[in-house]
């Protein structure tokens, strides 16, 4: 994780390129936990779970999200929850 604040973003070509590695690292995340739980409701696997990054940092949003959904289910939340989110669905 950069040590850039976000008030640097706009400011200097680090803080851009912390910008683009948050972006990144959403975008990529999203695209994997999409995937997981697409994968998971098509073929049938029944549930995913939200596992946090499990550290200090995991903020109380994730913390709450964590636990086993139905893979289809309306009340599994939307993953990435937030910016530099580091949860991932796993098949259990
Ligand atoms: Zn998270």
């Amino acid at each position: 994780m950069s040590s850039i604040e976000s008030d640097d973003f706009w400011s200097s070509l680090d803080g851009l390129m912390a910008r683009a590695e948050l972006v990144a690292q959403s975008f990529v995340w999203g695209l994997w936990n999409g995937i997981t739980q697409v994968f998971a409701g098509e073929q049938d696997l029944g549930c995913v779970e939200w596992v946090t990054a499990g550290d200090d940092q995991v903020c109380e949003v994730c913390a709450d999200n964590e636990g086993t959904y139905l893979a289809n289910s309306p009340d599994l939340p939307e993953i990435p929850a937030h910016c530099n989110c580091r949860c991932e669905l796993l098949i259990p």
